[in-house]
């Protein structure tokens, strides 16, 4: 392994990758990504590859438009199909309450330029044909919200990332970091160490952990989500559909299955990522309750993942407050796949020029030290 780099990225899922990648972009190529398993081994690997724009918070709004402008155009800029589809976004409320939350977000998302709308339960089977518009009180619909293969677009940044000379180390797991003069100056791996003049913090439910080796105090929580997959049938949709009331979100893959969770409110925190019969039938009764044509598929597998979740459940993005050159990535919340791209343009303005950014700002670790403003439409 080599001694040194300029930048020391510690996890190989989206965050690190579109990360490594932009920063070579931009010819910081001293890049060393350090990876304890493989690429996608973490909740990228495991997510629904869901990329929606349609928040309550501005800077998860402009976030995930940020990113939709490039993943618009990644499969072209790395020349690697990441089997994107911009088939819209649509979100279903049951009570007048999610209604009125709606018709706020709506307002403020058109105010920064995203062209969400809100549809009557009648307009949605032109959306989702065979819905049963019986089951909610209205939606919301963004066209240009969309999902994409979360492997390919992991190995896309990567192939590109390491043409241009940055390079990877898996099976390598991080265990300690040296602070010295109000700086992190060493990665302590599993293969030995690495002086690093930035290190960044992008190991998602691990987060945490990596943070406590720097005496840097996340408040991060790992929670299970689980997601599974059904047989492929011919094309339904090209829509996720999310419901506020319910947390539950599907979705149609290019090969055709229906892949698709649902958040649980019982679930405690930790690192449990075993599949459960709970959760097979609470996701199951819930589709078939929206579109009953799909009680015919069959399930073919399930799994779960980790959420890395905050107290606001908005990420932790930039320096760390008397640690500048250790960069938090992190705290997604069950969204990091989508804002991943934006996130990793603004982080490297960061390590390129010092340029933080507003959205960096009022992500910062030190929001938590005041009051807390928190995003509303979390799945799960
Ligand atoms: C079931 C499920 C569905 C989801 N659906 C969506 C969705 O539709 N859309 C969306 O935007 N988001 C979704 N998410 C959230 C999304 O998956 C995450 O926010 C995102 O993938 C986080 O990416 P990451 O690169 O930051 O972290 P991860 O992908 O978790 O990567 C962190 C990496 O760090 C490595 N690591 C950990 N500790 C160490 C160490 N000590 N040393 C070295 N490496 C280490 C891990 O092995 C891992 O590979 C979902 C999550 C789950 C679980």
């Amino acid at each position: 392994m080599r001694a040194s780099a300029d930048v020391v990225i510690i996890g190989a899922g989206v965050t690190g990758a579109a990360l490594a990648y932009t920063l070579a972009k931009r010819g910081i190529r001293d890049v060393l990504v350090l990876e304890r398993r493989f690429p996608c081994a973490g909740a990228t690997g495991r997510c629904g590859g869901g990329i929606r724009q349609q928040f309550t918070s501005e800077s998860n709004i402009r976030l995930a438009m940020g990113s939709v402008r490039i993943y618009e155009g990644l499969s072209e800029e790395l020349d690697y199909d990441i089997e994107y589809v911009q088939g819209g976004y649509l979100m279903l409320a049951e009570t007048e309450q999610e209604l009125e939350l709606q018709r706020k977000a709506v307002a403020l998302q058109n105010e920064l330029g995203l062209p969400s709308r809100a549809l009557s339960p009648e307009e949605v089977p032109e959306i989702v044909p065979l819905f049963d518009t019986s089951t909610i009180a209205g939606a919301t619909f963004c066209p240009t919200d969309g999902h994409a293969n979360p492997f390919r677009v992991v190995e896309g940044y990567l192939r590109a990332a390491k043409g241009l000379g940055v390079k990877l180390q898996k099976f390598t797991e991080v265990t300690d970091l040296t602070v010295r003069g109000g700086r992190v100056t060493e990665v302590v791996t599993s293969r030995g160490k690495v002086a690093a003049g930035v290190v960044v913090n992008a190991a998602g439910a691990w987060s945490k952990r990596i943070a406590a080796m720097a005496g840097v105090e996340l408040p991060n929580q790992p929670v299970r989500h689980e997601i599974l997959a059904t047989e492929p049938v011919q094309p339904i949709t090209d829509v996720m559909v999310v419901s506020l009331h319910t947390g539950i979100y599907f979705s149609q893959t290019v090969q055709g299955q229906i892949v698709g969770g649902i958040g649980d409110p019982a679930e405690r925190p930790g690192y449990n990522i075993r599949s459960s019969f709970r959760f097979l039938r609470r996701f199951l009764s819930e589709l078939v309750r929206h579109i009953p044509a799909l009680g015919q598929l069959a399930v073919l597998r399930q799994w779960a993942g980790l959420y890395d979740v905050t107290p606001d459940a908005q990420p932790i993005l930039g320096p760390t407050p008397g640690l500048e050159n250790f960069i938090q990535a992190n705290g997604y919340s069950g969204h990091g796949f989508m804002i991943a791209p934006k996130v990793a343009e603004l982080l490297a303005d960061y390590i390129e020029r010092g340029e933080v950014s507003e959205d960096l700002r009022r992500l910062s670790l030190s929001r938590f030290e005041g009051e807390l403003k928190g995003e509303a439409f979390v799945v799960g």
